[in-house]
């Protein structure tokens, strides 16, 4: 079976491998179809995490189960599947308050990941990283998911109300698809703020946006033409660069609601915390991915995806598992807003 391996020294190789994937308990096998590039990805290559304490590579994926161990919930071979945070204990202190992202029986989901054409997936009654995929989403956009699902933990603490203006930093996947469910569920305008000239280019191109501006003075100005004076209702920290957050506080209106879904390698030097008192803001972190589901128990990120698949679309850069090396590279670029690999 084919295997993206990342070496111990941070390269990366296409293999060829035996499949000597026996199933493990509480868990079940799943034919790879698509995985994605996430940033986490990014820095293990990188080096800012440690690949050697790492079980899997790849945690983006979709895919068709094709064993299930008997302890495992949920699955039956022939089901079509994604992962995201399914399900949790329930009983744990995380989990009796609302924090079921934070559950206890968390722990490596997948052996060994995404990026193989086969995997081993957890599922059990206290803890399960599958959700089921119906015939209305396609294999790619189904591998979207899991940041899907961290997307939406961020529109959910976002607050909105209809009409709410918004700006995203961030022209990453978390950013944009943050930005395309906040739109679907009612946002005034929607405006998107990047570093990188082609991603802008990219963002702009999807037409899914009411405008897509440069961080920079010029940008700030166009943000001020379209939200007023007072500045925006809601803004979303989703860059990844610590002092970007100096923005959002300066962009926000007073009583303004700021969410970060931005992992920071980092801190801020000269970090002016006084907007927070003056403005009396709001601010929020939303740490996906979390546990959203329906009265029938489906997933309700899944639902979400089946009304925005077609701007989810637009978004992606798919590539066959030959070219996956160009796919980690233009991730990294910023060339792909999100590269993903079919096998
Ligand atoms: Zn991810
Ligand atoms: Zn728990």
């Amino acid at each position: 079976m084919k295997k993206i391996v990342l070496t111990k020294s941070g390269q990366l190789e296409l293999e060829l491998v035996e499949d000597d994937i026996q199933l493990q308990e509480g868990m079940v096998k799943v034919d790879v179809k698509a995985c994605g590039v996430c940033g986490s990805d990014l820095s293990l290559i990188d080096g800012k995490r440690d690949i050697t304490k790492e079980l899997y590579f790849g945690h983006e994926l979709s895919g068709i189960v094709t064993e299930v161990d008997d302890k495992s919930t949920g699955f039956k071979p022939g089901m079509r599947v994604a992962t995201e945070l399914a399900r949790t204990c329930g009983q744990c202190w995380n989990c009796r308050n609302g924090l079921p992202n934070y559950c206890r029986s968390m722990n490596d989901a997948l052996l060994p990941g995404g990026f193989t054409e086969k995997t081993l997936v957890h599922s059990t009654p206290d803890y399960g990283f599958l959700s089921l995929i119906p015939d209305t989403l396609d294999d790619v956009v189904a591998s979207l998911l899991e940041p899907t699902n961290c997307a939406y933990h961020i529109a959910m603490k976002a607050n909105l109300k209809p009409g709410d203006n918004v700006v995203v930093f961030g022209l990453g996947a978390m950013g944009i698809i943050a930005a395309i469910i906040l739109k679907r569920l009612g946002a005034g305008a929607i405006i998107c703020v990047g570093r990188r000239p082609a991603r802008q280019e990219k963002a702009r191109q999807t037409g899914i946006f009411d405008a897509v501006v440069g961080n920079d003075e010029e940008g700030m100005k166009q943000i001020q033409n379209i939200v007023g004076e007072k500045g925006a209702d809601i803004v979303i920290e989703a860059t990844g660069t610590p002092k970007v957050l100096s923005d959002a506080l300066k962009t926000v209106r007073y009583g303004g609601r700021v969410v970060v879904g931005s992992v920071y390698h980092g801190t801020i030097p000269e970090f002016d915390p006084l907007p927070i008192f003056r403005k009396e803001l709001t601010m929020v972190g939303a740490k996906g991915p979390t546990i959203y589901r329906t009265t029938d128990d489906r997933s309700a990120v899944v639902c979400m995806m089946e009304q925005v698949q077609d701007d989810l679309k637009k978004i992606v850069s798919v590539y066959d598992y030959k070219d996956a090396i160009k796919a980690f590279e233009d991730a990294k670029s910023g060339e792909a807003i999100k590269s993903v690999i079919t096998f």
